[in-house]
């Protein structure tokens, strides 16, 4: 055996998402690029802001000596001071770059944070439908995932959350704007939610960290606004990246930001930077670092993304699929139309549509689709879909 049973486990659980993008690499070879409409990964389609080509440009033709050397590991000084700028705008908290530690996107910071926060048989609490690398986010570092059910709006129960927190829950993950669902959480269930956490810490006589992945916090539709969780939850981590709101998932930046009356914060923080260090990531890219920098409060235009969930979710809701609107990000969770969720996405992919089963985010019985695609490979998509509600519809 050349890999450890953890390993293996792993690739063999394998993300359906991958699985999925890999499969339709096969299907555009034998049936052509234009007749496969592969909505499996969530890829932004959007090209970054025009702000963004311009500091990358500037940042070329800089000939200031040292720009491209080792660094803090936490990062530049100056970027992490510019987020925390940006935080305190948003939130009313005083943040400064003690408080940011740049990362090697969203991904890195959660893998950064259970790093960090972690001990063996620790639990950490996801809500399904769930991002489904989490699980593996949480077991590299000797976690346990445990998972809640959502309500028929993919907004968590409460009920369920207060008697799933015992004395080993070290975390609670969210994330809102949801990839898979696209539900949005409204401010009042994360003050409830936080009411909840602040409980169960006295109960317990625990830290109980509210960890909220806000990759797609800035993609969101119908003029809903993003609303920090700082103001609700002293201890508080946010993991994000610049992966959806500049467009920049090859670039690899992001960054954890922890509240700053976080109990045990400057350990906690210490923790992070060694974690960042020591898993291999170091510090996150140089030239990524001083872009983003000058780029806070800037994002694409949300507009692309509304006209294609518009355009799907309306022909879907006429073909007969029950879905809910997504609010944000770009994904669609309808129910399949027959139990099994495998079974109906291997039908779809007769057709030629790619996505996702739920069973693959914690929620059977649903599947995804990524809306982040061309227009004309929405369009040629909804064959497929008529296709199954034609043969399915009761
Ligand atoms: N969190 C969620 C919910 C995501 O959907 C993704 C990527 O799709 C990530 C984290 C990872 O983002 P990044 O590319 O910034 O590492």
């Amino acid at each position: 055996m050349s890999v450890p049973e953890r390993i293996r486990q792993g690739i063999a659980s394998g993300s359906l998402v991958r699985k999925m993008f890999d499969e339709g690499i096969v299907y555009k070879k034998k049936y052509g690029e234009e007749n496969v409409f592969d909505l499996s990964l969530g890829n932004p389609i959007a090209e970054p802001p025009v702000d963004f080509k311009k500091e990358l440009l500037n940042i070329a033709q800089d000939t200031t000596s040292g720009l491209h050397r080792y660094m803090e590991n936490a990062g530049y000084v100056m970027t992490r001071a510019a987020v925390a700028g940006q935080i305190t705008k948003e939130s009313g908290i005083k943040f400064t770059e003690n408080e940011i530690v740049m990362t090697c996107g969203a991904a890195a910071a959660i893998n950064v944070v259970m790093r960090t926060i972690l001990n063996p048989g620790d639990e950490v609490i996801l809500f399904a439908p769930y991002f489904a690398e989490y699980r593996h986010y949480i077991g590299h570092h000797s976690g346990v995932v445990k998972v809640i059910p959502t309500d028929e709006k993919f907004l968590p129960r409460l009920d369920l959350l207060e008697t799933a927190i015992n004395i080993k829950t070290r975390a609670v993950l969210m994330n809102s704007p949801n990839n898979p669902s696209g539900t949005v959480y409204p401010e009042s269930l994360v003050s409830q939610l936080s009411e909840l956490l602040k409980n169960k810490q006295r109960q317990f006589g625990t830290q109980i960290i509210l960890i909220s992945d806000e990759a797609y916090s800035r993609i969101m539709y119908d003029g809903l606004k993003y609303h920090p969780i700082w103001t609700h939850y002293t201890e508080s981590i946010v993991c994000t990246s610049y992966s959806k709101d500049l467009s920049l998932p090859g670039e690899r930046i992001g960054y954890i930001a922890m509240h700053p009356a976080l109990t045990d914060g400057k350990e906690l923080m210490d923790g992070f930077i060694f974690s960042n260090r020591t898993l291999g990531f170091v510090n996150a890219p140089a030239l990524m670092q001083r872009i983003v920098g000058k780029l806070q409060g800037v994002s694409i235009d949300m507009k692309l993304y509304q006209q294609k969930r518009d355009f799907l979710y309306d022909n879907l809701a006429i073909m007969g699929y029950s879905l809910i609107k997504p609010q944000g990000a770009f994904y669609m969770f309808p129910r399949t139309l027959i139990e099994d969720d495998s079974a109906f996405v291997r039908e779809l992919q007769q057709e030629r549509v790619l996505t996702v089963p739920g069973k693959g985010f914690g929620s059977p019985g649903y599947f995804r689709i990524c809306f982040s695609v061309s227009d004309r490979t929405l369009e040629g998509s909804l064959a497929g879909f008529r296709k199954l509600a034609e043969k399915y519809r009761k």
